[in-house]
């Protein structure tokens, strides 16, 4: 090993965020206020007022093509919010939903972009069993995943390398990946809200989407529930343990803290649902326990046990559908 290596010095800069970053544990007796600071640092951290004031646009919503897959109606919109960056919003429904409950789902790293929400046919999928059992679905294709990418003349490439490559020119500007993602998904639920009549909506955010509802969960106040699956972890045990997509790495992202002091700002008001695999190596599972314990302990502290919940089960980094939807159905 050379004298010369840098460890020691990231090290350094780790344990320095974490000394300076103010514990929510410590802030319990004064929340409210507590709360609302470290929103408004992680809005500047997101560069969301950024984005609203350059880019932003009065919305458009125009409906492209529409399918069935069953007694599923799936219609793709393209959402002008953001100039010159029009995204698609995936939307499952069967003609008679029985849930005013709408649920907005926060892809990682699939290749198949949002239509991995719902496809292949014929397998049991989050957003189609979702649909089935009568909720609402919104899938955004967020920035850099699915379609969202640069143009190739050669074809697709692979989600983290598209990552790669947008990631750096954002940078430069002083923008980044999850500042994009979490003002799209928030661009969504405006949709859900005013063109298509939705009341309640909760978002499910899975591995690089959970990043993303980790903030918007803490974020938008239009959200009463939140589910995260392979994500909740401590920085130190997952994205600076190994190196993870570039999109996990945020500038300014750890002076608020461990990555548990994000979704620690759920509380009290949100249903929060927190699930990861015993056998997850991508954010591995003693990580895991500690952040849901940490939270757990914030959401008891504040008198509201009954709405935290989690769930450590048999797997890796995947997406567990029956849990989610049977949580989503007041059934656990
Ligand atoms: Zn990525």
């Amino acid at each position: 090993m050379s004298e010369f290596e840098v460890s020691a010095f990231l090290q350094q800069l780790y344990d320095d965020c974490m000394d300076n970053a103010s514990a929510p544990l410590d802030h319990l007796g004064e929340w409210t206020s507590y709360k609302r600071a470290q929103l408004q640092r992680m809005r500047e951290y997101l560069c969301l007022p950024q984005l609203s004031e350059r880019y932003e646009t009065t919305p458009v919503y125009t409906p492209c093509n529409t399918h069935t897959e069953g007694d599923v109606e799936v219609t793709i919109y393209k959402i002008e919010a953001l100039r010159a960056l029009p995204f698609a919003v995936h939307v499952l429904q069967t003609a008679q939903p029985t849930h005013d409950r709408a649920v907005i789902i926060l892809q990682g790293h699939d290749p198949r972009g949002a239509r991995g929400a719902y496809e292949p046919a014929g397998e049991k999928t989050l957003g189609m069993e979702l649909a089935k059992r009568g909720f609402t679905v919104f899938v955004p294709e967020l920035i850099g995943l699915g379609e969202a990418k640069m143009h190739h003349e050669d074809g697709d490439i692979g989600p983290c390398e598209s990552c790669g490559e947008i990631e750096p020119r954002l940078l430069n500007c002083g923008f980044h990946l999850l500042g994009i993602r979490v003002f799209e998904a928030m661009k969504t639920i405006d949709f859900a809200l005013r063109q298509r009549g939705i009341r309640r909506i909760a978002a499910y955010g899975m591995s690089g989407g959970g990043h993303v509802c980790n903030y918007l969960g803490a974020l938008d106040e239009r959200i009463d529930q939140v589910i995260i699956s392979g994500y909740v972890n401590l920085y130190r045990t997952s994205t600076h343990d190994r190196t993870h997509c570039i999109c996990n790495y945020v500038p300014g992202q750890l002076h608020l803290g461990e990555s548990y002091a994000v979704t620690s700002l759920m509380a009290p008001e949100k249903k929060l649902f927190l699930m990861s695999g015993l056998q997850d190596t991508t954010f591995p599972v003693e990580g895991s326990k500690e952040a849901f314990s940490y939270v757990e302990k914030v959401y008891r502290g504040l008198q509201a046990t009954e709405r935290f919940s989690s769930l450590l089960f048999e797997g890796g980094h995947e997406i567990k559908v029956d849990p989610v939807c049977d949580y989503l159905e007041g059934k656990s």
